[in-house]
C-alpha cells in the first residue's frame, strides 16, 4: 500500500521498477566498479534511456514530469545498491549539477547542458569546493574576468565528484573583487576546454565507485552565453541548490541505513553462537529494534520536510535537521550493523564494511554536521 500523503501507487510502481533495475543492473557489478574506482559510463546512458536521470524534470527538457517524491524514491532505492559511490555520482548528475540549469538557465543552456544530462549523453559535475575553501563557500577564489564576449577563468576546485571524466561542470566562481558572497557567479564550463586539467584523481576511504578529482582552470575561455543566470547572483543560486542537495542526501542516507539494517537483520537470524541464532540474544534484538527506530524517526522527518519543500516552501531549518539526523543515523546504523557481523563485518568480502565506510562521507559532504548545526542553532535563536 502506498504511504500517503507522500507516496501514491504510481510512486510504488516506480519504486519497483528502480529496485528491479538496481538488483539486475547495478548490484551484481558493484564489486567490479569499486575496484575500478569508477562506474562504466554506459550505465549513465542506460539510465537516461530509462528516464531515471530526469524523473522530476519537465517533459519540455526531456524529463518525466514527475513530482518531488519521484526523486525521493529514486534516491532511496539507488542507495540500496550496495555502495554509496555510484548513487552519489548519479545524484550529482540529477540533483546537484543540473537543478540550477533548470531553475536559472535559458533555453540555449538547457538545450546544450540540461537535455544531454537528462538523456545520459553528458556527465555532469558541480564545482563549489576549493583546496582552501570548503564550508566557507563565500570565500572561494576561483576568478572569472570578462574579456570581450568571453570570460577567462583561473583557479582550482577540489573533491569534484565525476571530475576525472565529466563533460561539463556547473562552476562557482568570483566575478568581481567584492568580498564575500556578493561577487559570485555560476558558469557552465565544458571540461574539454583548453586550460582545464585534472591535476589528480583522489584516492578515497570509501565511495570508491565514484571518481573524485582536483580540477585546475588555467586561463579557460568561456563564452558569455555560459554564464548561468545573472552575474553576481551565484551565491544565492548555490545556496538554493544546496537545499535540494541536502534533501536528497537525507533520502540517500535513509536508503543506505535500511540496506545496512537488512544485512544485519538477516545475518543475526542466520548466524548461530551458543547453539542459537544471535538474534535471540536480547542485546542484539534490542540493537536491531533501536536501529529500526532511528531509521523511521529520520524517515518521518525527511518525508515531512520534503513534503513542504515539494509544495514550494524552503524550510531550511528542517532541511538541515533532516540532513544532519539522517547522515548521523546512517553511519550509526552501519556501525551497529558491522558490530552484529562480528569479525566477518571487518572483512572486505562482506559488503557491510563498505556501507560503514561510505556512510561516513554523509557527515561531511553537502554541508558537514557542524555546518548543519550552525544553521539550526541560528534559526532557534542562538
Ligand atoms: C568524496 C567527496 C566528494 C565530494 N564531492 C564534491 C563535489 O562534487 N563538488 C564540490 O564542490 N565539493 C565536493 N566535496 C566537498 C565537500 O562538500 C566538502 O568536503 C565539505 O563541504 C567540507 O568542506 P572541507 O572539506 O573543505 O572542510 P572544512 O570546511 O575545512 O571543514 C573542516 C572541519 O571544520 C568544520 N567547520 C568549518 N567551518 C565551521 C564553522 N563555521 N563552524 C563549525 N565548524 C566548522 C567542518 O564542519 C569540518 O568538521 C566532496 C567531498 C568529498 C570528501
Amino acid at each position: 500500500m502506498a504511504y500517503e500523503p507522500y507516496f501514491t501507487e504510481e510512486h510504488e510502481q516506480l519504486r519497483k521498477t528502480i529496485r528491479k533495475f538496481v538488483d539486475k543492473e547495478v548490484k551484481p557489478f558493484v564489486e567490479e566498479w569499486e575496484a575500478a574506482g569508477e562506474f562504466p559510463i554506459e550505465i549513465l546512458k542506460r539510465m537516461g534511456d530509462l528516464g531515471f536521470l530526469g524523473l522530476r524534470y519537465s517533459e519540455e527538457v526531456g524529463g518525466q514530469g514527475g513530482d518531488y517524491f519521484t526523486g525521493i524514491v529514486f534516491a532511496e532505492e539507488l542507495a540500496k545498491c550496495g555502495c554509496g559511490g555510484f548513487p552519489m555520482a548519479i545524484s550529482v548528475q540529477t540533483d546537484m549539477a543540473t537543478p540550477p540549469i533548470d531553475q536559472f538557465g535559458n533555453a540555449d543552456q538547457k538545450e546544450r547542458f540540461l537535455k544531454p544530462a537528462i538523456k545520459g549523453d553528458k556527465l555532469a559535475a558541480i564545482g563549489i569546493t576549493e583546496p582552501n575553501h570548503g564550508s566557507d563557500v563565500a570565500s572561494i577564489e576561483t576568478r572569472a574576468r570578462k574579456e570581450g564576449n568571453e570570460w577567462i577563468i583561473n583557479g582550482s576546485k577540489m573533491f569534484i565528484t565525476n571530475g576525472t571524466r565529466a563533460d561539463f561542470v556547473t562552476l562557482v566562481t568570483r566575478t568581481s573583487d567584492e568580498p564575500g558572497y556578493k561577487g559570485i557567479s555560476l558558469f557552465l564550463v565544458d571540461l574539454d576546454s583548453p586550460g582545464v586539467s585534472v591535476s589528480r584523481k583522489l584516492e578515497k576511504v570509501g565511495m570508491r565507485s565514484s571518481d573524485t578529482a582536483e580540477l585546475i582552470f588555467d586561463n579557460v575561455r568561456v563564452p558569455e552565453a555560459n554564464l548561468l543566470g545573472e552575474e553576481g547572483k551565484g551565491f544565492s543560486y548555490i545556496m538554493w541548490e544546496l537545499q535540494g542537495e541536502r534533501m536528497i542526501s537525507a533520502a540517500g542516507s535513509i536508503g543506505m541505513a535500511e540496506y545496512a539494517y537488512d544485512l544485519a537483520y538477516q545475518y543475526a537470524k542466520s548466524r548461530s553462537q551458543f547453539k542459537q541464532p544471535i538474534a535471540n540474544f536480547q542485546v542484539i534484538a534490542h540493537l536491531l529494534a533501536e536501529m529500526k527506530t532511528e531509521i523511521e524517526v529520520c524517515r518521518e522527518l525527511t518525508y515531512a520536510t520534503a513534503y513542504r519543500f515539494a509544495k514550494g516552501e524552503v524550510p531550511s531549518k528542517e532541511i538541515s535537521m533532516s540532513k544532519l539526523a539522517a547522515a548521523q543515523m546512517a553511519h550509526w546504523v552501519a556501525d551497529r550493523a558491522l558490530q552484529i557481523f562480528g569479525g566477518n563485518g571487518y572483512m572486505s568480502e562482506y559488503p557491510i564494511q563498505r556501507i560503514w565506510r561510505d556512510t561516513r562521507l554523509h557527515r561531511i559532504g553537502a554541508g558537514a554536521d557542524e555546518i548543519m548545526k550552525e544553521i539550526i542553532s541560528k534559526q532557534i535563536g542562538l
